[in-house]
């Protein structure tokens, strides 16, 4: 019969005496499987407390990388606060310029619901971040949002600002401003009059300004030489000049001396254009000027800026 036990060699360390024991089938089994089952625990402990030192290590250095990105973040923010600061001083200047140049102030309401530009996309699901960092995020991102449609509205409206005060520097400049002769003095105003000539009651269409012979006359404003009239007429401007202003304004300046512009020269305010004389129907030396709006005339006094 064969022999179900297995014989195990068993050397002493005290000696070396051979012991010669024997184990059955059984019992060996449930011994392998204890020491395997005790293995297994020891390897899985090993394995756990390995993976639990570098998930710590993990935690830790993510740990300090998100701090280290909350207090970056606090940085930005600062320093868009600061932007947003001067963005707020721009934005006084803005409406400074704007009521110079005759246009409406931009309120607060508008400069922050003015949009401009695409809207911008932030990828990245926020709802993984803890709130409070969340929430500084969003509000980071909607101040630059904010930031930068108020930007948009400043550019937009520095140019019409601009486009604006170019207009009306022109219209100015084309506006007859000026007293048209220096040291002078107005004899005959605009308006009803007793004719020196006639003694009749008739209408003045423009202002005398008495001053010596051969005083210079000056354009009012910029403008265009239309007419250059030298007439020996006694009953009329006798020597003049038209200047056509943009805007349908003109000027008259009549009973010259001595005329130093030609029909088509571009004149500049404060521009010679002639002399004082008594040409024409002149009771002694004067200007007559005339300012003349879409034909009709008016007052050139009006005009004059104080
Ligand atoms: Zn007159």
């Amino acid at each position: 019969m064969r022999d179900k036990r297995i014989k195990l060699i068993y050397f002493s360390l005290k000696g070396s005496e051979v012991k010669d024991f024997a184990l059955g089938w059984k019992k060996l089994i449930l011994f392998s499987s204890m020491l395997l089952v005790i293995l297994t625990l020891l390897i899985g402990a090993g394995f756990s407390l390995f993976t639990d030192i570098y998930e710590n290590t993990q935690v830790m250095s993510l740990q300090k990388v998100n701090e280290s990105l909350i207090t970056q973040l606090s940085v930005m923010r600062s320093s868009i606060d600061q932007i947003k600061s001067q963005v707020s001083s721009l934005e006084g200047d803005d409406d400074e310029r704007r009521m110079i140049a005759g246009l409406q102030a931009v309120g607060e309401d508008m400069r922050l619901t003015g949009k401009g530009g695409p809207e911008p996309d932030y990828p990245g699901d926020f709802d993984l971040f803890p709130k409070e960092m969340r929430d500084e995020v969003i509000d980071t991102r909607d101040l630059i949002d904010q930031l930068n449609s108020k930007i948009t509205l400043l550019k937009q409206s520095r140019k019409i600002v601009s486009e604006t005060l170019t207009k009306k520097d022109d219209e100015v400049r084309h506006l007859p401003t000026i007293y048209p002769v220096s040291g002078g003095r107005i004899t005959s105003s605009f308006g009803w009059r007793i004719d020196p000539f006639t003694d009749q009651r008739t209408q003045h269409r423009g202002i005398d300004i008495a001053a010596p012979k051969g005083t210079p006359v000056y354009a009012t404003a910029d403008g265009i030489v239309v007419k250059v009239i030298k007439s020996h007429n006694k009953k009329s401007y006798g020597k003049y000049i038209v200047i056509e202003h943009s805007y349908g304004r003109k000027t008259v300046y009549a009973h010259l001396n001595k005329i130093t512009v030609r029909n088509g020269t571009h004149v500049k305010r404060w521009e010679k254009i002639g002399e004082v004389g008594d040409t024409g129907r002149a009771a002694g030396d004067h200007l007559h000027y005339e300012v003349r709006v879409a034909d009709r005339h008016e007052n050139p006094t009006q005009f004059f800026f104080q």
